[in-house]
Order: C-alpha cells, then sequence, then structure tokens
C-alpha cells in the first residue's frame, strides 16, 4: 500500500509529537491534529514552519473533514492517571465519538487505521506476563475505568470495523513509555520521580513499593509503531508493544536518586484505588511479526530523561 498522508491525533501529546517527528523525518506528509487539553503547542513548534507538517486545532470528538489520509495513527487521549482522573468525561468521549470520527475518516479514504490502546486493558491482570490472548482483569466501575472501559471500548468499534467493513485496522497495546516531553508534572510516575530528585524533594513512592512496571523508552516505542504502521500484512493484528525489563516502583526510585546523586528521601504514600500490582508485556507476537524488539535499557532511557528534565 503507498501511503503519503498520515493524519496524527494527539500530535502535540508525548507520543504524538514524537511520531510526527519520526513520520516528517522520513519524508511522509503530517497531519497533526490536538486540542491541547493535555498536549502542549510547545511539542510541535519546531514542527510548524515544516512543508510537510500542517497543524489542526481541533477537538476530534467533532467531525473532520479531509482531503486525502492514506493513515491514520489515533493516539488522542489522556493517557497519565492524573490527567484522565481529572478528566473523566473528555477520556471517555475521546475514546467513543473521537475514535468512531477517525474510524469514519479512516473507511472514507478507505486508509489504512492504528489504534493506540494501552496495557490498561488487562487491568490489575492475573496473568503474567500479559500476552494479546489475556482478557484482563479490569473492574468496570472503579476510578480508573473511564480510562480502562473506554479503551476497551475503543478496541472493540475498531474491531468492528476491521470486521463488518474490512479496514485494515491494527491496535497496538502500548506499555509504560517515558522519555522527554513528558511534563514534569503529568503526575506519571518516572516524570515525579525525576522532578522530585532534581528539586531535592521527597520521592512519593505509593503503597510499599513492590508493585512493577516495565518501562519502555521513547525512541524504542515509536520504532515498533513505525514498523507497524508501514508493514503490510498487519490488518486487524492486536500487539502489545513496551519493554519486558520489570522493574519495581521501589527500584525505580532507588535507581533515579542514583542517577540524579539526589538527597531527597523516599517517603511512602497510600496507593490509587485499584493500581495494578504488576505489568510486562509479552512482546513475542510483534518480535515475529516485525522483528522488532526495544534495544535502550532503563538505566539509559533515565539518564536520557533526566538530562531532559536538567535542562527545560
Ligand atoms: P499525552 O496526554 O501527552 O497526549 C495525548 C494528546 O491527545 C494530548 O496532546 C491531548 O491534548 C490530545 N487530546 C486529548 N483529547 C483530545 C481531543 N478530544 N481532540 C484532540 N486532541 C486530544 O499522552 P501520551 O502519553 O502521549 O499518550 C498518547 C496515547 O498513547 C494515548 O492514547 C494513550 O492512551 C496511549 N498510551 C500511552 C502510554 C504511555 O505510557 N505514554 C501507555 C499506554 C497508552
Ligand atoms: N507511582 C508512585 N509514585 C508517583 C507516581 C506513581 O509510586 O509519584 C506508582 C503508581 O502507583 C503505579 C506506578 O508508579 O504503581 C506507575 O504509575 P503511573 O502513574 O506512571 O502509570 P500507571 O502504570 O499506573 O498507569
Amino acid at each position: 500500500m503507498k501511503i503519503r498522508n498520515i493524519l496524527i491525533s494527539g500530535a502535540a501529546g508525548f507520543i504524538g509529537s514524537h511520531l510526527c517527528d519520526k513520520f516528517l523525518e522520513n519524508s511522509y506528509h503530517v497531519i497533526g491534529v490536538d486540542n491541547f487539553l493535555t498536549g502542549t503547542p510547545k511539542n510541535i513548534e519546531h514542527l510548524l514552519e515544516m512543508e510537510n507538517f500542517e497543524f489542526i486545532h481541533h477537538d476530534i470528538t467533532a467531525p473532520l473533514e479531509l482531503n486525502s489520509v492514506d493513515l491514520i495513527l489515533h493516539f488522542a487521549c489522556p493517557a497519565s492517571p492524573v490527567d484522565y482522573l481529572k478528566f473523566p468525561l473528555e477520556t471517555m468521549k475521546v475514546n467513543s465519538v473521537g475514535t468512531l470520527n477517525m474510524l469514519e475518516i479512516a473507511k472514507k479514504h478507505d486508509a489504512r487505521y492504528i489504534f493506540a490502546s494501552t496495557s490498561e486493558i488487562y487491568g490489575d491482570p492475573t496473568v503474567h506476563p500479559q500476552s494479546e490472548s489475556y482478557w484482563g482483569n479490569v473492574n468496570p466501575i472503579g476510578p480508573r475505568s473511564v480510562y480502562d472501559e473506554a479503551k476497551r471500548f475503543s478496541e472493540a468499534i475498531s474491531m468492528s470495523y476491521f470486521r463488518e467493513q474490512s479496514l485494515d485496522m491494527r491496535i497496538i497495546r502500548i506499555f509504560n513509555t517515558y522519555g522527554p516531553r513528558m511534563k514534569s508534572n503529568d503526575g506519571r510516575v518516572v516524570p515525579n520521580f525525576i522532578t522530585q530528585a532534581l528539586n531535592m524533594e521527597n520521592i512519593t513512592v505509593y503503597g510499599n513499593g513492590d508493585q512493577t512496571r516495565s518501562f519502555c523508552y521513547i525512541t524504542d516505542l515509536i520504532e515498533g509503531i513505525f514498523e507497524i504502521a508501514l508493514t503490510d500484512n498487519l490488518k486487524g493484528e492486536i500487539m502489545n508493544l513496551g519493554n519486558p525489563e520489570e522493574y519495581k516502583i521501589i527500584d525505580l526510585a532507588k535507581i533515579i536518586i542514583e542517577k540524579t546523586s539526589s538527597e531527597s528521601q523516599i517517603i511512602y504514600k497510600s496507593l490509587p484505588e485499584d493500581d495494578p500490582k504488576q505489568r510486562c508485556p509479552d512482546i513475542t507476537k510483534i518480535k515475529g511479526l516485525t522483528g522488532w524488539q526495544p534495544k535502550v535499557s532503563l538505566k539509559e532511557g533515565i539518564n536520557l530523561t533526566i538530562d531532559y528534565f536538567k535542562n527545560k
């Protein structure tokens, strides 16, 4: 399939802006759409003068008319627990009405469509590591359900367009990703700990810190999405994307204290409701389909992210 024009929803966000960079570097024409709910114009200001970049300030829950689209990367949605708990209705709307609008554009233009899903659809998993065949363990009415269930709905409706409309649809389940352009106040663990450590503030570990996460550096994730977007035979595939190196949150805190040479102390705060106890992607499927695997270790990625926050 010949791909030239790419629509990226959530273009001014953390991942969306890196995706814009990647496709522009590879000479594609990128149409970025964002309403700046959780993203910032700063993330894309270096792109605005580029001939191949077009930006539309728009809320994708309203219809959007475009002349030509070959590929849609649907990434618009608050992603940090702090953000989606602050914007619960917006989160549910962008994953229902917003997703429907993106799917309709894909159908109209016969475009390839990629949905940014999440490891959160596995909830607090009872199967470890999580492979794509696991159905998850989600509280449908807890506070996090505004994100988890909304993403599950988006997956269901995207699958329906694949089954009923033969859309070239792919779902990527993204596991915790970090790196430059995350907001220092976005509430996710990596920017929180780095900002606290650099400011010599207490490091806030929620619960006893025994819960685990697996952290993927942004450049690895972008390479994986790029592969998935441009590989022809992935229609209808659901793929985990993340780094299977798994860490306890307490150990992440210690690594960040060491790497920043900080004198910050660790303090313990209450664990948010339904906070998953463990999370680690099984990436066998994506490796087999595309050969992709992450290259950046946590320690390397944390160093690069610390440099970013230091220079901000
Ligand atoms: P982010 O908050 O930095 O980016 C999301 C972007 O979407 C923001 O720029 C925001 O303004 C925009 N947006 C939100 N609602 C919109 C709307 N109605 N119309 C137009 N734009 C809208 O978050 P991120 O970390 O870059 O995440 C991007 C996507 O990846 C999200 O869909 C998220 O669920 C998914 N994801 C991210 C991670 C991660 O670790 N970063 C993990 C799993 C899934
Ligand atoms: N967390 C923490 N301190 C913080 C922020 C987060 O201990 O200041 C924990 C959080 O409870 C969770 C993990 O770190 O267990 C990852 O949280 P994050 O918000 O980054 O993403 P999640 O994986 O929960 O979506």
